[in-house]
Parts: C-alpha cells; structure tokens; sequence
C-alpha cells in the first residue's frame, strides 16, 4: 500500500471513534460500511478497536421519542435499551466477515482507578489477542451527569492511550476541521495541525442542539488535541470517509502527535 500517510499504513492498533448520529436513525445504513472499513484493516492485520455512541439514539424509537431524552433517568433507559440493538446491528453486519464484536462498557471513574483501568486494559488486550473487535461506549446506565466522560469523543482519547493505539480516527458529520463552521463564509480546511498548534485562529460554532448525540467540533478538537499530546496521532474527517482514512489517505485534518521523548 501506498499510503499518503505512512503512519496510518504502519499502525498496528487504531481506536475509530463513531457519533450517534451516524449511524442511528436515518443514518443506520452506514454501520455497514462503517464494519466494512473496519473489516478491511483486521484482514491486514490491524488491531481495530471502535468507541461508538448511539445508544441513546438507537433506543429513543422504542421508548417513542421523537427527540434526544433530557432527564438522566430517561437517557439511561434509553441507552439500556438501545446499546444492546446497536450491538446487534454492529455485529449482523460483522457476520459478513466471519468477525465477533466484544462489549465494553466504561464509566471515567474505571479509567482513573488503576484497578478497574487494568482490568478493561487487560481484557481489551485479550480479545485483540483473539482477534475480536471490542466495541467500547460509556456505561451509561450507570454514569451520572456529575461523573460523565463528558462525551464519547473523550472516552475515545482515553481509550486510545489506555491501549497505547498508535492512530485514533475520530468521525463525524464533517469531512475536516475548518477555520470557522463549513457553511459560514470564509471557511477554509485545515489540512494539518502540527503538534504545538493552540488552534487560535479557529472559531468553533455551537453543537446542533436538535442532535441525537453530544459532541460537536469542539470536543473534536479537544479529544484530538488530548489524544495528540499523550502520543497517538489523529485523523478527523466524515463517516463517510473511514475507509480512505484507514487506507492512509490524506483525507480529513491530520493532528500530529507530540514525540514524548
Ligand atoms: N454514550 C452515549 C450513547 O451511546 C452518547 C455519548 C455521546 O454522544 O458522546 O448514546
């Protein structure tokens, strides 16, 4: 393979993290070629890990809700609920491929905890040995708003170095980072952020309040910038373009790791 990005051929474990809204609702026939991508990499060897939400999402339907839920009590609900047909769907796609999808749940008190961080390290550990795809959401019927990872976009930073991954594909609605929000004027892509970039010349509008999921640019960024500084380079681009992503090539904006040497 020919990769723009020779790190992207080379890394033997990758975190791809997935947003609600790509593969929820209207969206749900994209897990397909989402488990493709992923599917393509394992069969060259790669060790693929996927944080995705969705739970809530994927639940609302069967609790008739028409709208993201914003008690905690009805949010749990839901993601009890749907976690559990997401990991249908994910794994009913995997079939095609002779693959099996492993459940991890976290809460952020089990990555701070050296007990529970080296258990979820250790089992994530053995089923990659097993060739299993873990597929690792917060453990939402437990999480309060008070202890919350704050959004999966961090949760898939904190995954990243508790596996040591050597790339994190972080997707979203948005093919890239921008200067400004896409759709405004004057809005230009931002190829490459190199590693000491504070990013100040980019103004981050407000998270779709009528989203099904709750990160948006900002927690991109963030978690990008988070996942950088402990090691492990990013790309941020579209669902639509993880296959190329993992394919090494130069889509979406690249975020430079910091060398910890
Ligand atoms: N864990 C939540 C879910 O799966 C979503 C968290 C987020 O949107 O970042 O629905």
């Amino acid at each position: 393979m020919t990769a723009a990005r020779p790190a992207v051929a080379e890394a033997k474990r990758i975190v791809v993290k997935v947003g609600s809204s790509s593969i929820s609702g209207a969206n749900t026939g994209q897990i397909a070629p989402l488990v493709d991508a992923l599917a393509a990499a394992h069969a060259r060897g790669v060790e693929v890990i996927l944080v995705s939400s969705g739970a809530i999402a994927t639940g609302m339907p069967y609790l008739h809700l028409d709208a993201r839920p914003n008690d905690l009590a009805t949010q749990q609900a839901a993601a009890a609920v749907g976690q559990n047909l997401l990991m249908v769907r994910y794994q009913d796609s995997l079939d095609r491929y002779g693959l099996t999808a492993a459940q991890v749940l976290l809460t952020a008190g089990d990555l701070e905890h050296s007990t529970p961080r080296s258990n979820a390290q250790r089992a994530i550990d053995r089923l990659l040995g097993l060739r299993i795809l873990p597929i690792v959401n917060e453990n939402d019927t437990v999480a309060t708003h008070e202890i919350r990872f704050g959004d999966n976009d961090r949760l898939a930073a904190l995954v990243a170095e508790l596996v040591g991954a050597d790339l994190l594909v972080l997707l979203s609605d948005v093919d890239a980072l921008y200067t400004r929000p896409p759709h405004e004027p004057g809005a230009e892509r931002i190829d490459e952020v190199a590693a000491d970039d504070e990013l100040e010349r980019v103004e981050i509008g407000e998270a779709g309040a009528a989203g099904v999921g709750t990160g948006g640019a900002a927690t991109k960024v963030a978690s990008a910038k988070l996942a950088a500084r402990q090691g492990t380079p990013v790309v941020l681009t579209s669902t639509a373009n993880v296959r190329r992503a993992l394919d090494g090539d130069a889509v979406g904006t690249w975020f430079h790791a910091s060398s910890l040497d």
